[in-house]
């Protein structure tokens, strides 16, 4: 699931495509699976929590523009961890509720 605007974010991912993951914002998920890094949490020119209003989704209020921050390595922990989040995330987003 994408959308439009998270509260952490991967600057990799937002290079390849201007969305945020919904699964940026639970809370145990801290790293992106895909690039294998941190997920951003702070501006890295303002040094401001990243809010979910903000001029665009890849923009800071202060003007930074997301995609060139740097972000750190993660560990193996973090990645294994998000990356089970997120299959379960696909997961719950395909049940489907039966009733008789
Ligand atoms: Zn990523
Ligand atoms: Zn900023």
């Amino acid at each position: 699931a994408i959308y439009k605007y998270a509260k952490k974010l991967c600057p990799h991912c937002l290079t390849e495509s201007a969305y945020c993951r919904k699964i940026w914002d639970w809370d145990l998920v801290t790293a992106c699976y895909i690039h294998q890094c941190v997920l951003m949490k702070q501006c890295s020119s303002c040094h401001k929590n990243i809010q979910w209003s903000r001029p665009a989704v890849t923009r800071c209020r202060c003007g930074f523009d997301f995609r060139t921050g740097l972000a750190q390595t993660a560990t193996f922990h973090q990645v294994n961890l998000s990356a089970y989040l997120s299959s379960l995330e696909k997961s719950l987003a395909t049940v489907q509720i039966s009733r008789d």
